[in-house]
């Protein structure tokens, strides 16, 4: 993504640095695996006592007890939605149309080219890369390919910020709600929570007053949480919880779904992992373990 955004002259990453809180010594236990990982892909990472964690992240507020922090230097943040808009203004410059609210019934395979339905009409295509989140699931099935695919319902608040000097300057995620917060620009956006075998747009209150309870919790003063805008939607999630990418038993149909909780973090190197297998290039990284094969569908 880092490298996208140079390459692209994209600006949309904000800040780096994360703080990871613990409020007990039993969380602290849990991230020991991913604390382990974190050393062996040589992430840099400290972890802080009380105090340090205070003198890093000076407006955590003092009413909330916690056990250890874990400090991040290199994690970033970013605006997802500034950078999809950039994104399409650059693929518009070099050609491509986009054709939103347009629902594609159907995908057909045929042999040497594929075709779709849309709005009652049949459109012949070189190539169709399915890339509908969890709506994938019955767009494959019609053409006999199964998935695992689930939605899962993910939540976020984004209000101004009143108290700069009150505000995070690091991101800050809370292991016990599994809410993160970051500052970006003059808002705070808190997002998190997982409601399972969810795809409707409708806000669950509970999942609301959580995202309220960590803003209130860490930076109460920065800025009134409960006047945020709430927005929620679903991500396609599956079991493993590593996307699935690449060809299928079509030669003209492939995949790019299931990214659940990685979501944007996975967005570009998956596409250009698809871009590349599509024009026939050797992919940088080996495909193994991404493809349909792992639940022992063939491919072409
Ligand atoms: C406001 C906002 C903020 C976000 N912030 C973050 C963030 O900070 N960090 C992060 O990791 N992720 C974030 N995300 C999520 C992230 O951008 C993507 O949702 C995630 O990368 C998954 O992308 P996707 O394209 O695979 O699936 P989706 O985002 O679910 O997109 C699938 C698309 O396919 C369309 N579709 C489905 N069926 C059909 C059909 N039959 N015909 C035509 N179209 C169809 C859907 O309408 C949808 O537009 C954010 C999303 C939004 C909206």
């Amino acid at each position: 993504m880092q490298h996208l955004a140079q390459t692209c002259e994209l600006d949309f990453q904000q800040r780096s640095g994360a703080l990871m809180m613990f409020r007990t010594s039993r969380e602290l236990e849990l991230a020991q695996p991913m604390m382990e990982l974190l050393g062996e892909i040589g992430g840099r990472h400290e972890l802080l006592d009380i105090e340090a964690a205070r003198q890093l992240e000076p407006a955590l507020s003092t009413e909330t007890a916690f056990h250890s922090a874990l400090y991040i230097p290199d994690d970033w943040s970013g605006n997802c939605p500034l950078f999809v808009r950039q994104m399409k203004s650059l693929a518009q410059d070099k050609g491509v149309e986009f054709h939103f609210n347009t629902e594609v019934q159907a995908i057909r395979p045929e042999i040497g080219g594929v075709s779709f339905q849309v709005e009652g009409r049949s459109i012949d295509t070189d190539a169709v890369v399915v890339a509908a989140g969890s709506d994938s699931v019955r767009l494959l099935k019609a053409i006999g390919i199964s998935l695992p695919l689930y939605p899962v319902k993910v939540y976020s608040a984004s209000t101004p910020i009143q108290e700069y000097e009150l505000a995070p300057q690091l991101s800050v995620f809370d292991d016990t709600y599994r809410v993160g917060l970051t500052r970006l620009g003059k808002r705070i956006r808190i997002a998190g929570c997982a409601e399972l075998g969810s795809s409707s747009f409708d806000l669950n209150q509970k999942a609301v007053n959580t995202l309220v309870k960590v803003g209130d919790d860490w930076f109460p003063n920065a800025a009134n949480y409960r006047t945020a805008s709430f927005w929620c939607g679903p991500a396609a999630m599956l079991p493993e919880g590593v996307p699935l990418l690449g060809a299928t038993r079509y030669s003209n149909v492939f995949i790019n779904t299931g990214h659940g909780a990685g979501a944007w973090a996975l967005a570009a190197g998956s596409g250009k992992l698809m871009a590349d297998l599509i024009s026939q290039k050797r992919t940088e990284i080996d495909m193994d373990g991404l493809t349909l094969t792992r639940y022992g569908d063939r491919m072409r």
